[in-house]
């Protein structure tokens, strides 16, 4: 079920959980701001989501709500775990899904990072 992106932070999302501890994960990188792991449904020959470590629902929630080392830091592990999965010569795709229309169905912000292959024009 689409979840919407604007709702309180849900601490028992799947993905809370994950950087918990609690659900395994496929680690890409970890550092201090964000958690790189492979989706459990990959729509691409690589595809794998990366995840602030603060609790914020959707794009706009971090967006707002986050301090400028937790942003620039996402972005550096979104970069990071590109080069480290060899996409940057060929290329990649960065996507988010924010709410009901979006078909957000993780409430803790995440961008996809999709490659490996031509990738068509639109996945997720
Ligand atoms: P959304 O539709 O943008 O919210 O994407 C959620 C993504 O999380 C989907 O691509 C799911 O396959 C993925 N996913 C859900 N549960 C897990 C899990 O436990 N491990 C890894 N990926 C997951």
């Amino acid at each position: 079920m689409p979840v919407s992106g604007l709702a309180p932070y849900d601490e028992g999302n799947i993905f809370a959980r994950i950087l918990r501890g609690e659900i395994p994960a496929r680690k890409v990188l970890e550092d201090d701001f964000a958690l790189a792991f492979h989706d459990i449904a990959p729509q691409a020959p690589v595809h794998v989501l990366v995840i602030p470590k603060g609790p914020y629902v959707s794009v706009a929630d971090f967006s707002r709500k986050a301090s400028p080392a937790e942003i620039s830091g996402f972005w550096h592990a979104v970069a990071e775990t590109a080069r480290k999965l060899g996409l940057e010569d060929a290329g990649f795709r960065v996507l988010t899904n924010m709410g009901h229309d979006a078909g957000q169905e993780v409430p803790h912000f995440h961008v996809h990072i999709f490659g490996g292959q031509p990738l068509g024009p639109m996945l997720a």
